[in-house]
């Protein structure tokens, strides 16, 4: 078992989660995938309720937040989201637990850098652990086995287009 960050500013991160949880669900395995700070009606939620052995939760809200708005509604939803991280990874019913856009969160403080460096600790060998989100911490980043840097070159989002469907969401 292995903790994974997928992090950096390059396109790929949330759906490279996904392309994981599809092989390891191709195996016969359980996923089990928290979505925080989103709560959008994004595609792969949709094809994923398909497969009988992931499972999605949103612990999110359907607005985009900068580092200054957040509220004690942002902080509550992101606790709900570890503590049911917590009870899914401790039924030892997972093969792989997904924390995606944890590591933002984290940067924003909706949830403590030792409340997530705790989380790890105590869960690493329970389940393989991955989670995503840019800016990831350096603290987090030395606790984790496996750490991709997606750096963006190019993004279309740069000459203007905006957020597509089927692509972004
Ligand atoms: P994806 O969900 O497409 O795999 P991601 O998880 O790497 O992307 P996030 O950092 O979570 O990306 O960004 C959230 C949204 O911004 C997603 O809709 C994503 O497609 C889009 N996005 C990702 N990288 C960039 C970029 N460099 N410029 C503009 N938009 C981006
Ligand atoms: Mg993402």
């Amino acid at each position: 078992m292995a903790v994974q960050l997928y992090t950096g500013d390059g396109k790929g991160k949330t759906t490279a989660a996904f392309g994981l949880a599809l092989r390891v669900a191709g195996h016969g395995q359980r996923v089990f995938i928290a979505q925080f700070m989103k709560g959008r009606p994004y595609g792969e939620l949709q094809a994923v309720s398909a497969i009988p052995n992931i499972e999605v939760a949103q612990f999110g809200w359907d607005t985009c937040i900068h580092r200054e708005d957040v509220s004690e509604f942002h902080i509550q939803r992101t606790r709900e989201g570890l503590e049911t991280c917590e009870r899914m990874v401790a039924s030892g019913r997972y093969f792989l637990l997904v924390l995606d856009e944890i590591l933002i969160a984290q940067w924003f403080g909706l949830v403590g850098l030792e409340e997530v460096s705790d989380f790890i600790s105590r869960h690493r060998h329970q389940a393989e652990l991955l989670l995503t989100g840019r800016r990831a911490a350096p603290e987090l980043i030395e606790l984790a086995d496996l750490v991709t840097d997606m750096s963006c070159v190019k993004h279309p989002f740069d000459s203007g287009v905006s957020a597509r469907e089927g692509i972004e969401y």
